[in-house]
């Protein structure tokens, strides 16, 4: 093969690989406790691993915890492992109405100025000061899918969801780039609704815009 045949190879394969669909992960309301504030709620229990996520590493883990607002509570809110070094609470526009906390659009970690809320477990209660988030739509994705896909960390794209008739064009999705990552789509259960994604045939890729 020639180097120009051997070019047009190449650029073809990258343009189909970039036409693959992104894997959809749908993150439902969750909590991610640090060692401090997961010893006082679960004290003498060691997390027990329920089911691995997409992500290496992250799992869904056997504790839940309620979560309580001046204006309502939801039960039943599931803890993600591993531990991390902040406590942070992620949730739907529709479950902070429902709680009745002001949670801002923030990214992950991301923690400063948001507002508490109160966490109970089957076995103590804890008043969280801050760490309440609606959290940005994100993609995550290795350094090579990056490549791929023309991207880097910090970019914003837009992304097409494919699921059914009610399928949207969102705007400002972060770029995450990581070499521990997967190439993973993620919106909270709001978004995946009104995009008809929450069906096991939804896709998305990225729109030219
Ligand atoms: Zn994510």
């Amino acid at each position: 093969m020639d180097k120009d045949s051997l070019y047009t190879l190449v650029r073809n394969v990258l343009d189909e690989m970039r036409e693959r669909p992104i894997p959809l992960g749908i993150s439902n309301r969750h909590l991610h406790l640090c060692a401090e504030d997961y010893a006082h709620l679960f004290p003498g229990q060691p997390i027990g691993k329920k089911k691995a996520l997409l992500q290496p590493e992250q799992y869904a883990a056997e504790q839940t915890v309620t979560l309580v607002g001046p204006k309502g509570q939801i039960e039943n809110v599931r803890l993600l492992g591993p531990l991390r070094s902040a406590s942070q609470v992620e949730i739907s526009r529709s479950d902070a109405r429902a709680l009745g906390v002001a949670a801002p659009l923030r990214s992950s970690g991301d923690l400063k100025g948001t507002p508490g809320l109160r966490l109970v477990s089957p076995f103590a209660e804890l008043e969280l000061a801050s760490g309440v988030i609606v959290a940005r739509r994100h993609i995550h994705m290795s350094p090579l899918d990056a490549l791929i896909l023309r991207v880097s960390h910090g970019d914003t794209v837009a992304v097409a969801i494919k699921g059914d008739d009610r399928q949207l064009v969102f705007d400002n999705v972060d770029i995450r780039v990581s070499p521990d990552m997967r190439l993973e789509l993620h919106i909270d259960t709001d978004e995946a609704n009104a995009a008809g994604a929450d069906n096991p045939l939804a896709f998305a890729t990225l729109v030219n815009r």
